[in-house]
């Protein structure tokens, strides 16, 4: 019910709901609406349609695999603004990372040691400063990607010491619910594991948080940016 309804809306009324909803879901919780961003999740979607989307002021694109943003990005070059950005949301594979520090702004996704260092090495070789966000796993779903909890200072720590990273935050992807409420411990978790680390002397401004589902709550809980994609393009097909 709720996907034909996206699907049948315009690109132009859907992103101007989430806005809104955006907007009041600030308010709701005392916050400014403009400390919350807007990642459009553009997985699935074609470039044509990526590229209205950016006519209509989006500015932050959300990829999950790291050719399918490539043949994107090659495709858009020179066609879109050079403040838009891309940022990797999916888990990255060690073979994928030089690719992936030479065509993302911001890799939202990581989630080891190993990886982080190897961004690192990569980032250092390539002369670029790579903006991260650790990615952090509150459930127990196997499936998730992900530190768990009781390591994510280790990882913290280890980032420090890493010159060519410049950790922007952190991010989260609950188990899906019906019932949106059901993800609020999960966002909840997240903002307490980010205070706690400021405690700790970490700087972590941005709280990657929210998705179609659930965005709302993720905000009322301290997100700074919502990754959306179903709201805004509809229904994905994967072929
Ligand atoms: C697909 C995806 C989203 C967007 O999900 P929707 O429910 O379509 O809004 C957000 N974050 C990640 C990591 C994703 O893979």
């Amino acid at each position: 019910m709720t996907e034909i309804f996206y699907q049948e809306m315009s690109l132009l009324e859907n992103l101007s709901n989430i806005h809104k909803r955006i907007c009041h879901a600030a308010m709701r919780a005392g916050r400014d609406p403009s400390e919350v961003k807007l990642l459009a999740v553009t997985k699935t979607i074609s470039p044509d349609i990526i590229k209205e989307a950016i006519e209509l002021g989006v500015r932050l694109i959300g990829e999950n695999r790291v050719q399918e943003a490539r043949e994107k990005i090659e495709f858009l070059r020179g066609q879109i603004p050079d403040t838009v950005q891309w940022h990797m949301i999916g888990h990255l594979q060690k073979n994928k990372v030089r690719a992936a520090v030479g065509l993302f702004d911001m890799i939202q996704s990581v989630d080891s040691p190993e990886l982080a260092r190897r961004i690192d090495r990569v980032a250092s070789e390539m002369g670029k400063i790579q903006p991260v966000l650790v990615q952090v796993k509150l459930s127990e779903e196997v499936t998730k990607h992900g530190v768990e909890t009781d390591r994510v200072f280790d990882l913290l720590e280890e980032i420090r010491g890493l010159k060519n990273l410049e950790l922007q935050g952190l991010m989260t992807i609950p188990p899906f619910f019906e019932d949106p409420e059901k993800a609020r411990p999960y966002f909840r978790g997240l903002r307490e594991i980010k205070e706690e680390a400021e405690v700790r002397g970490f700087s972590l401004p941005e709280l990657s948080m929210g998705m179609t589902g659930d965005f709302e709550v993720a905000i009322e809980e301290g997100s700074t940016m919502v990754r959306i994609g179903t709201a805004i393009f509809g229904r994905r097909h994967y072929r």
